[in-house]
């Protein structure tokens, strides 16, 4: 049930989750965050590497890919580091991580998980995707011109909501669009680079490079 705004709404208690496997993080995510804090005033966003990566193949171990994350987001204010997915055993499920911060929160908690547009067309991959949003809401960023259709979404068991505010009253069971700039790189492409020890510019913060020209990563592997 959606609920509406009225005078006397009081702002609910609120977590927004960024998940992502961050292999290495880039600043697709950092810029993405940052100007989603910016356009739907969050005062944190919370960057969640996942534990286990059971969809995706050869991953750099959660370890490497925590430390980096934790280098990036040193110098910024709005964005945190939630390492509770590296520190479970066995496969990362969404739906697990939803459910513990639902306990943690209450009923009434705004909780947000944020997915780029695709991620959002895998979505029917996920394990139990449909109680994603049983226990929370879903914040699609477009990455690029490619925001979905209405079709895209239609099984989705969610209600599509476009003005901010009525969306930051709602615990759960809805999802948002939001267009920021797009920022066209990604991990895979970092990979790629640093295999064929290419320059990445300035996707890759400093202290991140560092990180990996430290520890060796990225070089045996695309
Ligand atoms: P890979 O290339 O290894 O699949 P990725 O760059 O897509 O990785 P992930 O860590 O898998 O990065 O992504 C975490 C989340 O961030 C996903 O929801 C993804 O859609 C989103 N994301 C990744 N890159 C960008 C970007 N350039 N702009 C906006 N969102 C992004």
């Amino acid at each position: 049930m959606v609920t509406s705004v009225t005078d006397d709404a009081k702002p609910l208690n609120t977590y927004v989750v960024m998940g992502g496997t961050f292999d290495p993080v880039h600043a697709g995510h950092i810029k993405s965050a940052r100007q989603l804090a910016e356009v739907m005033d969050y005062s944190c966003i919370h960057m969640m590497p996942c534990g286990d990566a059971y969809h995706k193949q050869g991953v750099t171990n959660a370890e490497h890919r925590l430390a980096m994350l934790s280098l990036a987001l040193e110098q910024e204010a709005r964005l945190a580091v939630d390492a509770r997915e590296t520190l479970r055993d066995g496969a990362t499920f969404t739906v697990e991580t939803l459910k513990q911060l639902r306990q943690e929160l209450g009923a009434n908690a705004h909780i947000c998980w944020v997915i780029g547009t695709d991620t959002a067309r895998s979505i029917r991959t996920w394990y139990h995707w449909q109680k994603v949003f049983e226990l929370a809401n879903v914040i699609v960023i477009d990455r690029g011109a490619d925001a979905l259709d209405m079709s895209e979404t239609q099984d989705w068991p969610a209600t599509a909501i476009k003005d901010k505010t009525i969306f930051k009253q709602q615990a759960k069971g809805c999802f948002i669009q939001l267009a920021l700039e797009p920022v066209e790189v990604s991990s895979t492409e970092i990979r790629d680079a640093l295999y064929k020890q290419e320059s990445v510019g300035d996707h890759v913060p400093q202290p991140v490079m560092n990180y990996i020209e430290q520890h060796g990563l990225y070089r045996g592997k695309n």
